[in-house]
C-alpha cells in the first residue's frame, strides 16, 4: 500500500517506519526542513529504542522516504495518516491549527489530481476532540468540492513513548473509526501483519473511535492521580504506600499496572487529554468532575513534593544558595521527551529559590537544557551531578538510577539528603547509611 504520514514526530515517524517495515511504501512528510534533512541523513530526531535501526533498514530497502514536498507525497498515497500535534492552549482547549493546515495540504494535492483518481482514505491519527475528523472532512470538501473522491477515517494511536516501536508492532488492540467499506478494508489490510497474534482490530463509528483515545488516557491518568492521593493519605497516617499497593493490587479486579505513586504524570498526552475532556464536557454541558480532579491532583503532586524539599532545608539555612542534583529530566524513562516533565517543574521552582541546579539524564539532557537554558548545569553522570550537592532529587525512574553506589554518593554529597520522587530505594537501608531519605507515601527516614 502506498501511504503518507503527515508529521514525523513520535507518532508519525514510528507509524511510518513500522508500516514500511511491513512492506508498505511510505512517504513521511514534515514542514520542519531541518528534521527532514536529519531523517534523510539517517539520523533519528527522537530517542526511541529500536527506531533508528528499523528506520535505516527500511530507508535502505527503498520503502521509506522523507520529504517536505507534501503535494508529491500525497499525490500517490492511497492512505494519508494525519499525525501532527494537537497541543492545548492556556485554557485547555485543543488547538487544531496544525490539523487544519494538514487537511488543506491534503485537499490541494487531491484537487490537483482531478476527479479521475482512485479514492484516498484520509486518516486522522492525532488525538482530536470528538467531531474533529468530520471537521477535517468538511475542510477538505471545501477545497476539493464534490467531484473528488475521498474517505475520512479515524485511527487513534496508543503507543507509549519509550516502548513505541514494540507497542506499534504488537498492539493490544487497534481501533479504527470508519464510515465506508473501503476504509474498513484498507485498515484490515494494513494492520493484519501486526495482529496475527490474535489481537483485535475494532471497527466502529468515527466519533466513538475519537472518544476511545480520550477515555483510555483519562482512565490511565485517573489511576496515577488515585494512587498519588492514597500515597498522600499514607504519609499523613504513617502507612506505607508500597505495602498498601501490594495488598490492594493483588485483587484481580484492580491489578498492578499504572498504579505507581510518584510525582504524577507528564508528557505530551495525559495533561492535555484530561484537559480536553473537561473542555469537551463544558461545551456539551457535561461536568467532567473526575477529569477535573485528576488534573488538579496531578498538578498538586509536584508542588507537594517541592514543599517537602523546602521544609527540609528550612532549619538548615533555607534553600537559597543550596545545590541540588536532579537525576532524570525526561517525563519518564526511555524517552528524551521533556514536555510537561515533573523534573522540569521542580528545576524551575528550585531555580526560583536561588538553588544551583545540576541535572543528569541518559538521553533527555539536551532537550531539558534547551527548555531551561544555561541555569541548569548538565552533567555527564549521576555522581558528577551529586558531587558537592546538598541533596539528590530522583525525578525520573531510569533503570540506571535504581542501584547507585550509596557509599560513594554519601562521600561526595555535601549534605546527605535524597528526595526520591519515584520510590526507588529501600528505606531502612538508607537510614543505616546516614541519609535523610524522602519518598512518596512512606515515612521519612532520618540518619541512624
Ligand atoms: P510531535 O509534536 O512530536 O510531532 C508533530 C510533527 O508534525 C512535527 O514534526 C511537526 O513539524 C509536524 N507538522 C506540523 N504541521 C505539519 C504539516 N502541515 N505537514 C507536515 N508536518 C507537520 O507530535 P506527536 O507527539 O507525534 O503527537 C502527534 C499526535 O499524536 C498528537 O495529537 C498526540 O496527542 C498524539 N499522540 C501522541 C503520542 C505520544 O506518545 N507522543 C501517543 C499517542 C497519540
Amino acid at each position: 500500500m502506498r501511504m503518507a504520514m503527515v508529521g514525523t514526530g513520535y507518532v508519525g515517524l514510528v507509524t511510518g517506519v513500522c508500516f514500511a517495515n511491513a512492506g508498505n511504501d511510505v512517504a513521511c512528510v514534515d514542514i520542519d526542513e531541518g528534521k527532514v534533512e536529519r531523517l534523510r541523513a539517517g539520523e533519528c530526531p527522537i530517542y526511541e529504542p529500536g527506531l533508528t535501526e528499523l528506520m535505516a533498514k527500511n530507508a535502505k530497502a527503498g520503502r521509506l522516504r522523507f520529504t517536505t514536498d507534501a503535494a508529491e507525497a500525497y499525490r500517490d498515497a492511497r492512505m494519508i495518516f494525519i499525525c501532527v500535534g494537537t497541543p492545548s492552549d492556556d485554557r485547555g482547549h485543543t488547538d487544531l491549527k496544525y490539523i487544519k493546515a494538514a487537511a488543506e495540504d491534503v485537499a490541494r494535492a487531491s484537487k490537483a489530481l482531478g476527479p479521475q483518481q482512485e479514492p484516498k482514505v484520509v486518516v486522522v491519527k492525532s488525538t482530536v476532540p470528538v467531531g474533529t475528523s468530520h471537521q477535517v472532512r468538511d475542510w477538505i470538501r471545501e477545497i476539493v468540492g464534490e467531484e473528488i473522491p475521498f474517505h475520512i477515517a479515524n485511527n487513534p494511536e496508543f503507543l507509549k513513548e519509550g516502548d513505541a516501536v514494540s507497542d506499534f508492532l504488537k498492539p493490544d488492540r487497534v481501533v479504527c473509526g470508519v464510515e465506508s467499506e473501503l476504509a474498513s478494508e484498507m485498515f484490515k489490510d494494513v494492520y493484519d501483519p501486526f495482529v496475527r497474534n490474535g489481537r483485535p482490530v475494532f471497527m466502529m463509528d468515527v466519533r466513538s473511535s475519537e472518544m476511545v483515545k480520550y477515555a483510555s488516557n483519562n482512565f490511565l491518568a485517573t489511576k496515577i492521580s488515585f494512587i498519588n492521593e492514597m500515597a498522600n493519605l499514607c504519609e499523613a497516617y504513617g502507612a506505607d504506600i508500597n505495602s498498601v499497593r501490594e495488598g490492594m493490587c493483588a485483587d484481580q479486579r484492580i491489578g498492578y499496572q499504572f498504579l505507581y505513586p510518584g510525582l504524577g504524570y507528564g508528557g505530551s498526552c495525559f495533561p492535555k487529554d484530561t484537559q480536553a475532556c473537561v473542555m469537551m464536557g463544558d461545551r456539551a454541558g457535561v461536568d467532567m468532575l473526575v477529569s477535573k480532579a485528576v488534573h488538579e491532583v496531578n498538578q498538586r503532586q509536584r508542588e507537594r513534593f517541592f514543599q517537602r524539599i523546602i521544609k527540609h532545608f528550612e532549619s538548615r539555612g533555607g534553600l537559597a544558595d543550596k545545590t541540588l542534583a536532579f537525576w532524570g529530566l525526561a517525563f519518564k524513562p526511555r524517552t528524551d521527551d521533556v514536555r510537561e516533565a515533573p523534573a522540569l517543574t521542580l528545576v524551575r521552582r528550585a531555580l526560583g529559590y536561588g538553588v544551583e541546579c545540576r541535572g543528569f539524564d541518559p538521553v533527555a539532557a539536551e532537550n531539558a537544557g534547551a527548555e531551561i537554558g544555561p541555569k541548569l548545569t548538565i552533567c555527564e553522570d549521576i555522581y558528577e551531578a551529586a558531587d558537592g550537592a546538598d541533596g539528590v532529587v530522583v525525578s525520573t525512574d531510569w533503570d540506571e538510577f535504581k542501584s547507585p553506589d550509596f557509599e560513594r554518593l554519601g562521600s561526595i554529597l555535601r549534605h546527605k539528603a535524597i528526595f526520591d520522587g519515584r520510590n526507588l530505594y529501600r528505606r531502612q537501608h538508607l537510614g543505616e547509611l546516614g541519609f535523610h531519605y524522602y519518598s512518596v507515601g512512606r515515612d521519612t527516614v532520618e540518619p541512624r
